[in-house]
């Protein structure tokens, strides 16, 4: 049985394979006193300093406050799969968004990868940033699953290359007999070191005039048309507020919290591995994913390490012996890596949506949020910063696809939200067993 503890957190990085190699040691002072500012943004993750990033582009003077530090949360936590897209069964919606809407999703979810390596060229950002990725089939559905996106994608006119990939042919992209075939996208999505390229971000951000506060954590927002923002230590006036504190944002606004569920989940890196061994796991460098409910997701880091990410749960905790039960869980994939030490391993939260679609829109007055990417928010983030920051310079054409998607609160309140769901992945994961 798996114990569960909540992860011990502190104001610092968390201790991870990232924040050892972060190449960037900026620190931003704590907020004081009393401003003015066009935009303020609540939160330093992908999220928060891409809203930023976009806004200080256009000439906006924009302030982004940061509980902890830049690259805190998820951002700087994550399995670093960059993956396009956005959500999923973009269908579903076709009654409040029509075919142009859906069509505008899937645009959106080109763009967003895009955005990536833009930033990564533009401003030189030193984050690994690689392409290529495969999802892995542990069964048949698996793969009807991966046949019928392919089939989707391809009539949406999806110009990158995707290749079906048989179970020998998967056998040679990874070293193990678990998979049955695989779908293989060598140009659309990658990986990348995503510390670094949050940092990147904000560096490129700060140079550009925004005004970074971290170790400010807002404790109390006043919505309406002059939204104002307050700090232990100091407060901010705007003309507009983008919140951006995703799974973290407890408290400052309880209505958006609650069309979230901050789930958890697990990354592990091992020691630095032989070039044999690398080229016996992924000798093209890919990042690979299975399609399951509480997924595997891997890839080689640019120090050669294995980069494993898993044990996604509903709870918000991880478990107490986190790396003896990751480590149990990469020998199921790579058995040959018995011997290997693991160095680092960490937990996150990321928002989950009742809906599984991201979540942007609009509180009283010049509230904005954007929030709920599930474990797939990477590349989506850059998208909703620049779509937000197109809402605040006055075109809604996008936002306002978004504005109409529904989503709606959890049942069962603050006390009964966890649980419900928790049972609800219990069910899921049966489900990827049996069927
Ligand atoms: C373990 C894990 C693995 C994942 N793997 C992948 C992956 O491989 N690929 C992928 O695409 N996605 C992945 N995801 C999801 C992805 O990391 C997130 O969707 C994305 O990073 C969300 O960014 P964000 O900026 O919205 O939120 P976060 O990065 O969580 O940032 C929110 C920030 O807001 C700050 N904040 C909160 N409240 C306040 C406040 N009151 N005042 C000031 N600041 C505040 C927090 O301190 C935090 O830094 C993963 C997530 C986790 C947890």
């Amino acid at each position: 049985m798996l114990g569960l503890k909540k992860p011990l957190e502190t104001s610092e990085h968390t201790d991870s394979y990232y924040a050892a190699t972060a190449n960037i040691n900026t620190r931003y002072p704590p907020l004081e006193g009393s401003h003015k500012t066009d935009v303020l943004v609540i939160g330093g993750g992908f999220s928060g300093v891409n809203t930023a990033l976009e806004l200080a582009e256009r000439g906006y003077q924009v302030t982004l406050l940061e509980a902890n530090r830049i690259g805190w949360g998820a951002t700087g936590r994550n399995g670093g799969q960059v993956i396009g897209g956005i959500g999923h069964g973009h269908s579903r919606f076709k009654k409040h968004i029509g075919a142009a809407g859906i069509k505008a999703l899937y645009d959106m979810g080109n763009e967003c990868v895009d955005i990536v390596k833009e930033r990564v060229a533009k401003y030189n950002i030193n984050c690994d940033l690689t392409m290529g990725y495969m999802d892995v089939a542990l069964k048949p559905s698996h793969m009807e699953g991966f046949i019928e996106e392919k089939q989707e994608l391809e009539s949406l006119g999806y110009t990158h290359k995707m290749h079906l990939l048989d179970q020998q042919q998967v056998r040679d992209q990874v070293g193990s007999d678990l998979y049955i075939g695989g779908l293989l996208h060598p140009t659309g999505h990658g990986h990348c070191h995503v510390l670094n390229l949050c940092l990147g971000e904000a560096q490129a951000a700060a140079n550009l005039g925004v005004q970074i506060f971290e170790q400010s954590p807002v404790t109390k927002l006043q919505q309406g048309n002059n939204p104002t923002a307050y700090t232990a230590y100091g407060q901010i006036q705007a003309q507009h507020i983008v919140l951006c504190g995703n799974a973290y944002l407890a408290g400052i606004a309880p209505k958006i919290h609650s069309r979230i569920l901050p789930a958890n989940s697990s990354v592990v890196t091992t020691e630095k591995l032989t070039t044999e061994q690398l080229n016996d796991l992924i000798p093209n460098n890919l990042a690979i994913c299975d399609p399951r409910t509480a997924l595997d997701y891997y890839r080689l880091t640019a120090d050669g390490r294995l980069l494993f990410g898993g044990l996604s749960n509903y709870t918000g905790r991880e478990p107490s012996n986190l790396n003896e039960v990751m480590k149990e869980k990469i020998l199921k994939v790579f058995p040959q890596l018995q011997d290997t030490q693991l160095e680092y391993g960490w937990s996150g939260q990321m928002g989950i949506g009742i809906n599984r679609m991201p979540q942007l829109g609009r509180l009283d007055g010049n509230v904005y949020y954007m929030q709920a990417y599930a474990g797939h928010g990477v590349a989506p983030t850059h998208i909703m910063g620049r779509i937000t920051a197109e809402m605040i310079a006055g075109q809604a054409e996008r936002f306002d696809v978004f504005a109409k998607i529904p989503h709606w609160p959890f049942p069962g309140g603050k006390l009964l939200r966890t649980p419900s769901f928790a049972l609800a992945m219990m069910y899921y994961k049966l489900k990827d067993e049996l069927l």
